[in-house]
């Protein structure tokens, strides 16, 4: 668990370093948990000043659209825009390190409840539809109305359909977006998210889970913001509910993403490491 957001690359550079220093795999686990632990510090104490930035430019640009002829030249006003976008970018950083670092450290619980599945979706896509309004892309929205009770955690099932439907959106420049949820069996129901987008090379298709990859040979890619953690956390959000994600793409064509989830998800306890006395 202590090694699961690494990628393949870097835990074979973590095997050499074990094997040059001789080190046990408990001194490993003890020495990556320390480097795990001093981060989450750091992104917890980058916080605060941060969130004091974003706060200050904010209400310069409020105060600004209020009374537009005490404030400064359009060009100052053009670089608070930039420190507030910026803030906000590594202050979702921060957050998505805290939410990974939070699940690899087993700390991710589930608060399942009696949901109706349209219901969840129906707040997430009031929430989304200007976005792909904005874009001029249909969104096209199907729920099974078999999903009235469902035992889920209804935050953690909007976030992985925010994070999808987000990113669909962010990733089509043409066409539209679909979003369908269906009883799939007597024990499990599926979300599909599927876009007109640029799609996603194979060879990316198997890193886009990985922490902070982000598939940047795409100008659209390249141009947007993003941290390369939206579906990091989905993943892992999926994986605590036992569920499974896929992703079927073609660039240039488009993608589709696949929760399966089951009708009742508890969730699990994380297992302690078991190189811990
Ligand atoms: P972010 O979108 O913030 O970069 P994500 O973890 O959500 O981070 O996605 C990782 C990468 O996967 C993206 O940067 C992008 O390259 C690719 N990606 C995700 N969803 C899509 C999609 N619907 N269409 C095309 N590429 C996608």
């Amino acid at each position: 668990r202590c090694f699961n957001s690494y990628t393949y690359g870097r835990l074979q550079e973590l095997k050499q370093l074990q094997n040059q220093l001789r080190l046990t795999n408990q001194e490993l686990t003890r020495l990556v948990r320390a480097n795990k632990d001093s981060l989450s510090h750091l992104a917890h104490e980058l916080k605060t000043p941060l969130t004091s930035i974003i706060g200050y430019a904010d209400l310069f640009l409020r105060q600004h659209r209020q009374q537009p002829e005490v404030h400064d030249a359009p060009s100052n006003i053009e670089s608070i825009e930039r420190v507030l976008k910026s803030g906000r970018l590594l202050l979702r950083l921060i957050n998505d390190t805290l939410e990974i670092s939070r699940y690899d450290a087993g700390k991710m619980k589930l608060q399942p409840t009696l949901c109706d599945v349209s219901e969840l979706i129906n707040s997430v896509v009031e929430i989304i539809e200007p976005l792909a309004h904005a874009k001029e892309l249909s969104l096209v929205v199907d729920c099974d109305r078999t999903l009235e009770q469902v035992i889920t955690d209804p935050l953690r099932v909007q976030q992985i359909i925010t994070n999808l439907l987000s990113n669909a959106i962010r990733y089509t420049e043409f066409g539209k977006v679909s979003l369908d949820c269906r009883k799939q069996s007597q024990q499990q129901w599926v979300i599909s998210v599927t876009d007109t987008g640029i799609g996603i090379s194979s060879d990316a298709q198997k890193q886009i889970f990985n922490p902070y990859f982000r598939a940047v040979s795409d100008p659209l890619v390249q141009s947007s913001d993003g941290t390369g953690l939206g579906l990091a956390i989905v993943s892992r959000l999926v994986e605590l509910m036992h569920g499974e994600i896929k992703v079927v793409s073609q660039p240039g064509k488009g993608s589709t993403f696949t929760v399966i989830l089951p009708l009742e998800a508890n969730g699990h306890e994380h297992e302690v490491e078991k190189t811990e006395s």
